[in-house]
């Protein structure tokens, strides 16, 4: 007998499930707006040039070979990153008070993140950090594991389909003092749902006067607006009040390295000396868990953030796809109003990013998937990265069908 007899069939990750039952799908008319992966016009795959290119050169180096990174992971791609979420201006980079080291992807700097705070934090500091309502699922997860008691804030308004700012305040206000504040940079998971510049000087502020510890995720920089310094302006905002926080960086979508595992994890200190007194820590969260990062999606970013013929077509193409997301978002509202959807589906509009939340409820998401062969979560997230001009009016009659 097994010594795993007992052991109980796991559920299904909720997210990656949906894209199995779409492979598994054999209708032809079958859409898949579950994945959280750009995808072409044509449903396919992306490779941005920048990122080819980089890979040919990287490959043509005779000085190239697969040795050990260190512990804290390639130093060049490091510092690109932190500069590239921070800015070229950012004090605290002048000064030398940030800790940085390379992560598996968004995922892994989280993690490794929690771990540190778990950690590191002031005893006094209560180990509670406050999410919004909804988050990526794996939020959850990654902090309880890390020990953390988990609260959640009011983020979005069902209502409006926007945010619930006046909630999200009071939550925040209410936050013990040391508390973690997890925060989307940018492009909101799953809502699509972001604060205004007005509405982020605000939160600095509650942040502040309650002296919370923002913690930003940043997966999607560039990715919302095709514009990377755009995309930073609410880590920039904090990190110039001059405050302590936390940044996990992602690559995954703005280089679309996603399978590479290419990320970021930054500490911003009071001080250089505590930058790196931290940084000697982080390694040693990092060294029991995978010893160090791999190479070569790094070496690849690294490459693209440090060349600037590489990095102006980066730019170029980040903006292309982020460009095609929004055109997106305008196909389904046109093709929802010319089939006089109920309700008012502006919200597709405004809301930014790679994701729609679109307020459908799970009876209907269930029927999308299983009369009309359309796969996403049963939140009623869609992904606008998984539509094209071509599917657009199929998606819109669809949701005319199970909303009415
Ligand atoms: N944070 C958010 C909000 C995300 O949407 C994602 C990707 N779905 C991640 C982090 C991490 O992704 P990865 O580990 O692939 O970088």
């Amino acid at each position: 007998v097994s010594n795993w007899e007992h052991v109980e069939q796991a559920p299904p990750d909720p997210i990656i499930g949906v894209t199995d039952a779409w492979r598994a799908d054999p209708d032809p008319r079958k859409l898949n707006l579950g994945v959280g992966a750009y995808r072409t016009e044509e449903g396919k795959p992306y490779v941005l040039r920048a990122v080819r290119e980089a890979e040919t050169q990287m490959l043509a180096d005779p000085a190239s070979n697969h040795e050990y990174l260190p512990i804290s992971g390639n130093a060049d791609f490091c510092r690109l990153s932190r500069t590239l979420a921070l800015g070229a201006g950012s004090a605290a980079l002048q000064e030398g008070r940030v800790a940085t080291v390379q992560a598996l992807s968004g995922t892994g700097a989280l993690r490794v993140g929690a771990e540190f705070l778990a950690q590191h934090l002031p005893a006094s500091n209560p180990r509670v950090v406050y999410l919004p309502s909804p988050t990526w699922g794996n939020h959850k997860t990654i902090f309880a594991k890390a020990g953390f008691q988990v609260r959640e804030y009011r983020y979005f308004d069902k209502a409006s389909r926007g945010l619930d700012f006046g909630g999200m305040t009071a939550d925040l206000s209410s936050a013990p003092p040391g508390a973690v504040l997890l925060l989307h940079a940018c492009a909101h998971n799953p809502t699509g749902v972001d604060p205004s510049p007005e509405q982020w000087a605000s939160l600095l502020q509650t942040t502040h006067d309650r002296q919370l510890l923002p913690f930003f995720d940043s997966a999607y920089q560039g990715f919302a607006s095709g514009d990377l310094d755009a995309d930073a302006a609410s880590l920039r905002l904090f990190a110039a009040s001059g405050m302590e926080l936390v940044l996990a960086q992602s690559f995954a979508k703005n280089m679309g390295l996603y399978g590479e595992r290419a990320g970021a994890l930054s500490v911003v200190c009071r001080s250089k000396a505590v930058a790196t007194r931290v940084e000697s820590q982080l390694k040693l969260v990092i060294r029991p868990m995978y010893s160090n990062p791999p190479m070569h999606g790094a070496a690849i970013a690294a490459r693209v953030m440090g060349d600037p013929r590489l990095n102006a077509m980066w730019k170029e193409e980040l903006k292309g796809m982020a460009d095609r997301i929004k055109a997106m978002r305008s196909a389904l509202y046109r093709e929802l109003t010319a089939r006089n959807a109920p309700g008012d589906w502006s919200f597709v509009l405004k809301q930014i990013g790679m994701f729609s939340f679109t307020g459908m409820t799970r009876p209907q998401c269930e029927l999308l998937v299983k009369k009309w062969h359309i796969h996403l979560t049963l939140d009623g997230r869609i992904s606008m990265a998984g539509l094209s001009a071509a599917t657009a009016p199929y998606l819109a009659e669809a949701i005319v069908d199970v909303v009415t």
